[in-house]
């Protein structure tokens, strides 16, 4: 209690009154994420709760409030947007500090002739995408969380959208940023096209998920904006390896459709339930300019020639809808109360070549060894990220739960997500394709990277020698 205090009393005098939030109501919400939804849905917090909810104003404030953390050995979570699901906004320390960048939130600037635009971590993606379509540009980043999510969550979480296929993840988007460290350092990493000056320090900061440092400012690469270029395409297979095989085709070859998704009967049937008639369906879109989008439209409908296709307006339709925001939040919170039900994801990836055996062994562990899998009203995948050497596979699982609030994620979710993880590791895939490894993949870290755990390790003592940053994030607790 006292150290509350003291930690209330210390950021009121490095921030102000005003840039401080300690309603018990506020705190308790701030102490999980999207990992807990049921038990927090019902009021469920089983803490422990952060002591403040700090909103700095620019990376001055917030390295005041590291270089204090950092001294005074007090833990801080990181947040912006708060779509997390992997329990990376989780508390697991009493004092805890959640640094909210969200007021940070300025456009700093719009460069069309060097193609970047520079925005503080509190931007979110929705609003910074408006501004640039309006000129004809684009980040050409558009994950499912973009009304929401904002651009320090987005970096340090590895993030990647809808049209990854052709523009790439975060990563590929970042050409510079600012981040601050614990006891208050200012790192500032240039924008430059490409360098070869020793190792690529962006991404020591991009995928860190608030346990090495603070994401302040980033800049990121513009594209331009020309939709009317767009072809939409789907088709209906009766198998998913033949849709897999679709999918490598088209990209070995060179081809990069934005969009490039193929889902099973059960996941397709959630967007198509009129057309997938329990088939997969796959759904691509090619874009950029006209003769270009041409090229990939005709080299998709080659790929796909043996297989019936859709309707091209369902495609568009269908991506217009896709996108999730606070509105859909506060449906799925009703829902969830009304009919003890629910649905989560685990994304992974793999080579192309044991993609299918991922997906059919994961598919058949599930509904032959999950105690509860009687529960399952949706058990299915899709592909969605692509690449020349593989692709990721995004499960979904939606349930009913018959146990009480506080038990569903040990009832449900942790079971489900392990037997995901476990056979991408067995098939030598990633355990993580894009959402962080949070807390509840922490077990399976050092797995995960091997012999290169240790260099993981040397980071985390090397940046954050307190351990202050995000403890139990990326590395387990008890390491
Ligand atoms: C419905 C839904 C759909 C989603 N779709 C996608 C998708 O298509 N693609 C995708 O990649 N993800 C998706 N996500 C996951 C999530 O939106 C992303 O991980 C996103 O990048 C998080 O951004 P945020 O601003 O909300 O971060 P937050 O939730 O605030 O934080 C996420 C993590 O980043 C850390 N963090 C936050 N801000 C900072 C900072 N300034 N500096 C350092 N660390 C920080 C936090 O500690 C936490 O570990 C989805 C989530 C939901 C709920």
């Amino acid at each position: 209690m006292t150290r509350t205090l003291d930690t209330v009393a210390a950021l009121e005098e490095l921030l102000g009154p005003d840039a401080l939030d300690t309603d018990p109501a506020a705190l308790r919400a701030a102490s999980v994420d999207r990992f807990k939804k049921y038990p927090a849905a019902h009021g469920i917090f089983s803490g422990p709760f952060p002591a403040a909810i700090a909103y700095p104003r620019s990376t001055a404030e917030v390295a005041a409030v590291l270089r204090w953390a950092d001294e005074h050995r007090m833990p801080v979570v990181p947040r912006t947007g708060g779509t997390s699901t992997e329990g990376g906004l989780e508390v697991v320390r009493e004092g805890t500090i959640v640094l909210d960048g969200s007021r940070m939130d300025a456009v700093l600037a719009v460069d069309p002739v060097n193609m970047m635009a520079t925005v503080q971590c509190g931007v979110p993606l929705q609003r910074l995408e408006d501004e640039l379509r309006a000129q004809g540009l684009t980040t050409g980043h558009s994950p499912q969380s973009k009304p929401v999510a904002q651009y320090g969550g987005l970096t340090a979480t590895r993030s990647i959208g809808q049209f990854s296929t052709l523009y790439g993840g975060i990563e590929d988007m970042v050409v510079g940023l600012e981040a601050v460290f614990p006891g208050g350092l200012v790192s500032r990493i240039k924008n430059v096209p490409r360098r070869a000056a020793g190792p690529d320090l962006r991404h020591i900061v991009i995928g860190n998920e608030g346990a090495l440092c603070f994401v302040t400012e980033v800049t990121v690469k513009l594209f331009r904006y020309q939709p009317q270029n767009n072809r939409y395409l789907g088709f209906l297979l009766d198998d998913f390896a033949a849709g897999v095989d679709a999918l490598r085709e088209i990209i070995t070859a060179g081809y990069r459709p934005s969009v490039c998704r193929l889902y099973s009967p059960e996941d397709g049937a959630q967007h198509f339930a009129e057309t997938a008639c329990g088939k997969n369906i796959a759904i691509l879109v090619a874009e950029g300019p006209a003769p270009i989008a041409d090229a990939t439209a005709d080299a998709i409908a080659a790929a796909f020639a043996e297989h019936e296709p859709l309707d091209p307006a369902l495609v568009e339709n269908w991506l217009a809808n896709l996108n999730w925001g606070l509105d859909k939040m506060a449906a799925e919170k009703a829902s969830m109360l009304e009919h003890a039900h629910l649905g989560y994801t685990t994304e992974v990836s793999g080579d192309w070549s044991r993609i299918t055996e991922l997906y059919e062994a994961v598919m058949t562990r599930i509904r032959t060894e999950f105690p509860r899998a009687a529960d399952l009203t949706l058990l299915g995948a899709h592909s969605s990220h692509s690449y020349q050497t593989g692709t990721n596979l995004y499960f979904v699982y939606d349930y009913a739960i018959n146990c009480a609030p506080e038990a569903e994620i040990d009832e449900y979710h942790i079971p489900l997500n392990a037997i995901i993880v476990e056979e991408a590791l067995r098939v030598g895939g990633s355990m993580v394709h894009h959402h962080g490894i949070g807390k509840y993949r922490t077990p399976w870290t050092a797995v995960e990277h091997g012999s290169a755990y240790p260099l993981l390790e040397r980071l985390k003592d090397a940046f954050d020698p307190n351990g202050i940053m995000n403890p139990g994030s990326v590395l387990p607790l008890d390491r």
